[in-house]
């Protein structure tokens, strides 16, 4: 058998698996969610196959509206409705009809979409993917400077680019006025998060320290 058939194989017998085993266990939960789902939070994280919300938040179904896209990107907000934009749209809905309370950027340790800002490669072979990565403004620029000015390894460009742009995309949340809005009656709260893969740990934002504390 190929590789790929293999892991068709292993996709069909995982739904199996879920329906007779994980379901069955998890029935009412299940029965609960049947008409309408009531998340409490919008989780906005990477696209990459390491990264999974309901796990690392030990979430159940229900919990987490889920927004995944490369390198945790949230565009700058615009008054225009004439171009299909997913992400926009799923903020949109998450805050405005599901009224969310809290809304996670969650970044991740060796994120490929990061490390592109710094390829010459990319441009020609994938221009969707370079023009989605404008999103993170300027933050290649600001880490290089700080490189620069504190004196810090080289090796510390990707983790400082995964948490700056965690960052950025915060700001650019607040860019959204029906977020600001909500933000400033302190009805919604907006985490920034660096979940670091080979150690299982999450980093929360603190704008007080303007540095990233393990979550204990
Ligand atoms: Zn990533």
């Amino acid at each position: 058998m190929q590789d790929k058939d293999i892991n068709k194989s292993k996709l069909f017998s995982g739904v199996k698996d879920f329906r007779e085993n994980y379901y069955v266990h998890h029935k009412d939960i299940y029965k609960k969610l049947k008409i309408s789902q009531q998340p409490h939070t919008l989780f906005i994280g990477c696209s990459d196959s390491r990264v999974v919300p309901n796990l690392i938040t030990k979430s159940l179904p229900g919990e987490l509206f889920i927004i995944r896209n490369i390198a945790n990107l949230v565009p700058y907000y615009k008054d225009t409705h004439d171009t299909y934009v997913s992400t926009s749209a799923a903020i949109e809905f998450a805050v405005k009809a599901l009224n969310v309370n809290n809304i996670i950027v969650c970044g991740h340790s060796n994120c490929g979409g990061c490390k592109a800002l710094f390829s010459t490669k990319i441009s020609k072979q994938l221009p969707l993917t370079q023009k989605w990565l404008e999103l993170t403004g300027d933050v290649k620029e600001r880490v290089m400077r700080k490189i620069e000015t504190e004196q810090l390894k080289p090796s510390f460009k990707y983790r400082l680019t995964e948490q700056l742009n965690v960052v950025e995309q915060m700001n650019h949340l607040l860019t959204f006025p029906y977020i600001r809005e909500r933000y400033d009656r302190g009805e919604i709260t907006i985490l920034g998060w660096h979940y670091v893969i080979e150690t299982g740990e999450v980093f929360n934002y603190s704008a007080e320290k303007q540095a990233f504390e393990r979550i204990e």
